[in-house]
């Protein structure tokens, strides 16, 4: 039947989250957010989609991963107080790479909302794949940020998630290693985690191919190692042999796909080579499989591009074609000089030989082979909150050798070395614009809300703001 054949897709999206800004110079933008959001509608895929407004997270679902004094934390500092709590903002990472701005708070119940919205519509099995772009923030920890990354929205939607699936499949295509959700199912055979990333010398540091889990996460994570240049072709070769085997050997129940786009060619702090296509045949490649799936975003700092290929990929994920001609969009003139959706990747050297990339695969496939086919957790437990705090594998209390690779006494790696951009001087241009219209804010807010518009030009949107997501209901 067509119903079966067709995936019911829903999309969060915040209107107010383009409005966050972390700094004139600090490259993480999520106006980049509502770029991919106005693209997506020009492109009419709000005709496919059921959107969602995202309830903001509350505390206490914060606290399920995260300490209680960070959290605290995080919604007490102000740029304006933040000189009263250095030590804080030292203990818990906050300050450089992670800065205080206004709204940080909320931002982070912001994009945590759509990622736990999601993962309740999965559980409740009222869609098929569940969209949260301003979702994907994989470096934060239990107590501390890191990496522009606050509070971990994938950990919490995987939290949640478990309570009616059994395995679950994390994968993680951004240019950084998984770090932090690797880390907090690091013991833990109920979540595999598989992360494909440039490593060595480079933020965070982490994820050898020798690091596999521990205990009974022995394992059950996963890390491919990569280096600069990778294309379209040696991605591939990588990618699908990898996660087939995955999905023969583990059969998750769930998959949550962290699409950062920070791995296509071009980005401002990545240096891989792939193109939007190479970069959406994993997510397209996932969708084989048939799983529910919560497809989040995460970095991604080139942000024409960003907002390319997450409008593309969301385009996958509804099986509709889109145009190369970009239709006319309210962020038209960051196209430019070709308007398309699509752009070639450049002539950089794709580091990652031929024997490399066998020997990585082979070793990973090893791996693999060794796993019990689809482990039999106590399901039974899962409802009464098998997975809450208290009962969660604390991998701060791994010593660093199981963990391999631990850094202890390095210095901390940063993401960004906080120089002003250079090179890519159309994202400040138009950014600039959003931070001097700070007065006018509302009315480019207003412009922005792409789900009034929706719902005013279809009446078909009805859903869009009104129905915040049931995570009422939904908890325990
Ligand atoms: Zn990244």
């Amino acid at each position: 039947m067509e119903e079966n054949k067709k995936k019911k897709v829903a999309y969060f999206y915040e209107p107010e989250v383009g409005n966050y800004y972390y700094g004139q110079t600090h490259p993480m933008k999520p106006h980049r957010i509502r770029m991919t959001h106005n693209l997506l509608l020009n492109y009419g895929l709000y005709k496919h989609l059921e959107i969602f407004r995202p309830s903001p997270a509350r505390d206490d679902e914060l606290t399920r991963f995260h300490s209680d004094e960070y959290i605290e934390f995080l919604r007490l500092i102000t740029p304006d107080n933040q000189h009263e709590h250095l030590r804080q903002l030292k203990r818990y990472n906050v300050g450089e790479d992670c800065p205080v701005f206004d709204g940080l708070y909320q931002f982070c119940k912001c994009y945590t909302g759509g990622s736990i919205g999601g993962a309740v519509k999965l559980n409740k099995g009222q869609n098929d794949v569940v969209i949260n772009w301003a979702g994907g923030l994989h470096h934060a920890k239990r107590s501390e940020a890191s990496g522009f990354c606050y509070v971990n929205d994938i950990v919490l939607a995987i939290l949640e998630l478990a309570k009616y699936h059994r395995r679950i499949l994390y994968i993680d295509i951004d240019i950084h290693h998984g770090d932090g959700v690797e880390e907090a199912f690091y013991t833990t055979d109920r979540v595999m985690t598989v992360s494909f990333h440039k490593f060595g010398d480079y933020f965070p540091g982490t994820g050898s191919i020798e690091d596999i889990g521990y205990d009974t996460g022995k394992l059950y994570s996963l890390n491919c190692p990569l280096k600069d240049g990778i294309d379209d072709e040696s991605y591939e070769q990588l990618f699908k042999p990898i996660m087939t085997k995955v999905m023969e050997r583990y059969a998750p129940d769930a998959i949550v796909f962290q699409s950062g786009a920070d791995s296509l060619s071009g980005d401002r702090l990545g240096c891989f080579n792939l193109s939007i296509k190479g970069h959406a045949e994993c997510l397209k490649f996932m969708t084989t499989f048939g799983k529910p799936m919560l497809v989040l975003g995460g970095g991604g700092y080139t942000i024409r591009n960003v907002a390319r290929c997450w409008a593309f990929e969301t385009g996958c994920l509804l099986n509709v074609d889109l145009a190369d001609d970009l239709p006319p969009n309210d962020y038209i003139e960051y196209f430019g000089p070709e308007y398309r959706l699509h752009f070639t990747p450049s002539n950089m050297e794709n580091q990652n030989k031929k024997e490399y990339l066998e020997k990585v695969r082979n070793k990973i496939l090893q791996n693999l082979e060794k796993i019990s086919p689809a482990p039999n957790v106590p399901f039974h437990d899962v409802p009464s909150d098998a997975l809450e705090v208290d009962e969660r594998p604390d991998a701060e209390l791994l010593d660093d050798d199981a963990k391999g690779g631990g850094q202890l006494g390095e210095e901390k790696k940063k993401l960004w070395d906080g120089e002003i951009d250079e090179s890519d001087g159309e994202d400040e241009k138009p950014n600039r614009n959003v931070s001097d219209a700070e007065p006018s804010k509302r009315s480019s807010r207003n412009k922005a809300n792409g789900v009034g518009e929706v719902k005013k030009e279809n009446g078909a949107g009805g859903k869009a703001s009104d129905e915040a997501t049931p995570m009422d209901e939904g908890q325990d």
